[in-house]
């Protein structure tokens, strides 16, 4: 028995037998062609084609978001500039298979160029591309494997077009070597709960066949396990087993401190899902998330409506909505126009709203407008705030067009530094930690290779967090969290040992993360969160916390 680590997704733990995804095909060789240009171009026309059909029976079969993303990729496979590029590429001499490399990267650059979300459907392109030599060389397309018999998946990464199709029945866990927590591998993991440990850098000792046990909350995976592990790996299952059927009660300590647990949500149609998991309310809703691929600004009648329909949908209950974040990995066409050489640390969240104030006033009116129709309590909050000074601003112009309460995001390390002042202009703070980490680390959230630093667990991310959660005690204004962290059930513990008075997460995480609140008191969460923060590393303050029991 031998045992790796990453970083894990969620508490799941599986045991099962490897499956590896197959490896991405070797770039074709840029050699001279020595068959017939025509016989090669309607060689490529037919791949091209035989893809896109593929493509577009996947997405059939996935139907929902995934079908989207699904028939995006066809029509980037018939996409008559590509063919043109590829058949001038063959008429210069390339085979085919070069010339569909070559004209894929090409269109590749030109998406990245575009940066934010095009650039993030770059790698969909590349994902294509391999299809398609694939069926020229007449190989198996790289991909999910196929198996009668579950299984734990071991990949790179996992792309949108083999997530789609995964056959929950048969994946038990899921293993990359590459992604981090907010990967695209992690969010689904997440949001489906399947056990996942993203970023194992031994990945590569995961052969077929080999039996290992995943175990996500301890980010451990144990190759070749004893029986008695196994043993130990099924009564751990049983235990989340009954979390997960555990009747759903309102978020509170042992002791019956209140903390309550609300959903992050991107659209009105997700909220019957999240009433049902138990969300005492809206802890962020995701207004950008409505508007993606809106080229115009949206009219204030087509926001009230959306926002009208989820407000109802939680009536009596507490809905935080957040302004338009747009920029950075969520470009939004009618409110991002410069080119910038770091979007992150750019035009972006409240800074952009504030460049076209006409589009936040209009918001905050459709919201108002919700707010009158509906009973339930809205709350408004602006992302990527930097200082006081800017938080008054927004929480002024919110109440001037008619919002009751009117806080801010805390995600800037600024903001946290200035926790008192901010929490006197404020009603409250909700504190994005997957921003608040990446700024206060340094490192791109969206970044493979600087991964291990998106550790919310981190001390110096805890620190503002305490800061922030004093201030609002010290002004008895609430603070919540609505970024991932809140979603990882001990390092919840932690927060609310922090200060931090709700917690907000995807729906799917609402059972493990009561049932660990239910456990603890607060002196218990106090004391975890002392030993967390004077902890010097991410991975000492989890075991720091860890130990105090
Ligand atoms: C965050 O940054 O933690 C947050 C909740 O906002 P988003 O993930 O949408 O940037
Ligand atoms: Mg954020």
């Amino acid at each position: 028995m031998s045992q790796i680590q990453g970083i894990g997704v969620g508490r799941g733990i599986a045991t099962g037998p490897v499956l590896t995804m197959p490896e991405p095909l070797a770039e074709p060789a840029s050699i001279p062609r020595t068959t017939d240009a025509d016989v090669e171009k309607s060689a490529v026309a037919e791949a091209l084609e035989a893809v896109a059909v593929e493509l577009d029976d996947r997405g059939a079969r996935a139907g929902g978001d995934a079908q989207h993303v699904l028939e995006a990729q066809a029509m980037m496979a018939r996409d008559p500039g590509l063919v043109d590029d590829v058949n001038q590429r063959i008429d210069d001499g390339s085979t085919g298979e070069r010339a569909v490399f070559e004209a894929f990267e090409a269109f590749r650059e030109m998406l990245i160029g575009l940066g934010g979300y095009m650039a993030e459907r770059a790698s969909d392109l590349s994902d294509v591309s391999q299809r398609v030599v694939a069926h020229l060389r007449g190989v198996a397309a790289p991909g999910v494997p196929d198996s009668d018999t579950p299984f734990i998946l071991v990949a790179r990464d996992l792309a949108p077009a083999d997530t789609a199709l995964l056959d929950l029945e048969k994946v038990l866990a899921l293993v990359t070597s590459e992604g981090g927590p907010t990967s695209h591998t992690a969010i689904l993991a997440r949001s489906r709960s399947i056990p996942a440990i993203v970023g194992v850098v031994d990945a590569d000792q995961l052969t077929a066949g080999t039996v290992v046990i995943v175990d996500a909350g301890a980010g451990t995976i144990t190759i070749e396990p004893s029986s008695s592990d196994i043993e130990s790996a099924e009564l751990r299952t049983a235990e989340l087993k009954k979390i997960a059927s555990a009747p759903i009660t309102p978020g509170a300590l042992a002791d019956g401190h209140e903390v309550p647990l609300m959903a992050n949500l991107g659209r009105p149609s997700e909220a019957a899902d999240a009433l049902a998991l138990g969300a005492e309310g809206v802890g962020l809703f995701r207004t950008e998330f409505l508007f993606l691929d809106s080229t115009s600004a949206p009219t204030v009648r087509q926001q009230r409506e959306a926002y009208t329909a989820l407000l109802t949908a939680f009536a009596g209950k507490k809905v935080v909505v957040r302004a338009l974040d747009a920029g950075s990995d969520k470009p939004l066409a009618f409110l991002n126009d410069s080119e910038e050489e770091n979007p992150a640390l750019g035009l972006r969240g409240l800074r952009a709203l504030r460049a076209k104030e006409d589009i936040l006033r209009e918001q905050l009116t459709a919201l108002a407008e919700a707010q009158a129709a509906t009973t339930a309590d809205l709350w408004v909050m602006a992302p990527m705030v930097a200082d006081p000074a800017e938080a008054e601003y927004f929480v002024t112009l919110a109440k001037e067009l008619g919002i009751k309460v009117a806080g801010v995001m805390a995600e800037v390390p600024s903001l946290a530094l200035m926790a008192r002042e901010v929490a006197g202009v404020s009603d409250f703070v909700s504190i994005g930690t997957n921003d608040l980490t990446q700024y206060t680390l340094a490192a791109d959230r969206l970044l493979g290779s600087v991964a291990h630093y998106q550790d919310p667990w981190h001390p110096a991310v805890l620190r503002l967090i305490a800061m922030l959660g004093e201030a609002g005690r010290e002004a008895g204004k609430p603070v919540g969290v609505c970024g991932e962290a809140a979603a990882d059930p001990d390092l919840a513990v932690v927060l609310v040992g922090l200060g931090v008075t709700s917690l907000s997460m995807t729906p799917a995480a609402l059972a493990d993360v009561r049932a660990e609140l239910a456990r603890t008191t607060l002196e218990q969460a106090k004391a975890r969160a002392a030993a967390a923060l004077a902890a010097p590393s991410a991975a000492e303050a989890r075991s720091a916390a860890a130990a105090v029991g």
